[in-house]
C-alpha cells in the first residue's frame, strides 16, 4: 500500500497520495508495514531488509534466537531507532521523521522487556498518569481491580506484567508491540496473559506484534509468524504451519540445528 495520510469513515478508508485519492475498503490497509527495513546501532544494521506486515486484529509473532534483532525491530517501529534504510508505515502513513511521542499519539503502544512501569507509583496512579481508567482496564484483567492502591514495586512479576499490558490496552492502540512479556514469569502466567491479548486484538481490531521466548505459546494465539535469523528473515507463515515445523523452529530459534534443547522446553 502506498504511503500517505489515512482517514476512515464507516466502512471506507482513504489514502491521500499526492495527486491521487485512493478509496479502499477498511481493513485492507495493514496496521503496520515494514518495507525492506534495515536498522541498527551506530549505523551498522543489525536488521537487514526486513519486510513484514501486521493487519487489523491480527496477532503476529516475531521470533528468533537471542540477538537476532527482534527488539531492534520493535525499537525502530516505536521511533527509538532511526532506520538506515527502508520504510515503517502505520496504517499507510510513513513514520519517517515522526517522533516516538507522536507515534504513541498515532496509536503505537510498546511494552518493553522492563515493562515501563514505575515502582513508586500505585496501580491506580499509573492509569491517572496516562489519563486512562483502572476500571476499564480491570475489565481485561479483573485481578488488577483490588490492587489499585498497591505500589507497582510490591506487585508480583505476573501482576506487574498485567499492569504493563493493561496500561497499553487502555490507550486503545492501533498497534500493540509486546517485547518478552514472559521475562521472569512462569509459563502458566504467560498462558493466562496471552489469550487476553488475543481477545483484545480480535475485538478491537488492534494489530499485535509479539516478541516471545515461549514460541509455542506465542504461536498458539498468533495468526502468523516471522522468524529472524542474524537480522534477516529466515521464514514466515501461518502460525499453525510454523508451530508444526519443529526443525525449522529449532534451527532458526536456537541459532542452528542441534544448538540447544527442543523448542517448547526452557528456551521455547
Ligand atoms: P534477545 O532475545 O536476546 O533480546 P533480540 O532478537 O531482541 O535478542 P536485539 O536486542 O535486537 O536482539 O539485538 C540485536 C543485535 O544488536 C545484537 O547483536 C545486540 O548485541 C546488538 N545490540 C543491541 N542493542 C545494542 C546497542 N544499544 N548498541 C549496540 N548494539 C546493540
Amino acid at each position: 500500500m502506498s504511503s500517505g495520510h489515512i482517514f476512515a469513515s464507516g466502512k471506507l478508508a482513504c489514502t491521500l497520495i499526492p495527486g491521487r485519492l485512493t478509496v479502499v475498503k477498511a481493513g485492507l490497509i495493514d496496521v503496520l508495514e515494514l518495507d525492506r527495513l534495515s536498522v541498527g546501532y551506530d549505523r551498522a544494521p543489525v536488521v537487514r531488509d526486513l519486510t513484514l506486515t501486521v493487519g487489523h486484529g491480527e496477532v503476529v509473532a516475531l521470533l528468533g534466537a537471542n540477538g537476532a534483532g527482534k527488539t531492534t525491530t520493535l525499537r525502530a517501529v516505536s521511533g527509538l531507532l532511526k532506520p538506515v534504510s527502508g520504510t515503517v508505515r502505520l496504517a499507510g502513513q510513513d513514520l519517517a521523521g515522526v517522533s516516538p511521542t507522536a507515534r504513541a499519539r498515532l496509536g503505537v503502544a510498546h511494552v518493553p522487556p522492563d515493562r515501563g512501569i514505575f515502582f513508586g507509583l500505585t496501580v491506580a496512579e499509573h492509569f491517572r498518569l496516562d489519563g486512562t481508567d483502572l476500571d476499564a482496564a480491570a475489565g481485561h484483567f479483573p485481578a488488577l481491580r483490588p490492587l489499585g492502591s498497591r505500589k507497582a514495586g510490591l506487585l508480583s512479576g505476573g501482576e506487574q506484567q498485567m499492569l504493563a499490558i493493561a496500561r497499553a490496552l487502555s490507550r486503545r492502540p492501533r498497534l500493540l508491540m509486546l517485547d518478552e512479556m514472559s521475562l521472569g514469569l512462569a509459563p502458566v502466567i504467560v498462558e493466562r496473559l496471552l489469550p487476553v491479548v488475543r481477545e483484545f486484538a480480535t475485538s478491537h481490531g488492534t494489530g499485535v506484534l509479539l516478541v516471545e521466548q515461549h514460541v509455542h505459546l506465542a504461536l498458539k494465539i498468533a495468526d502468523r509468524g516471522y522468524i529472524l535469523s542474524h537480522g534477516e528473515l529466515a521464514a514466515s507463515g501461518a502460525a499453525g504451519a510454523l508451530s508444526k515445523d519443529r526443525a525449522l523452529l529449532a534451527a532458526s530459534y536456537l541459532g542452528g540445528p542441534g544448538d540447544g534443547p527442543p523448542v517448547g522446553s526452557a528456551h521455547g
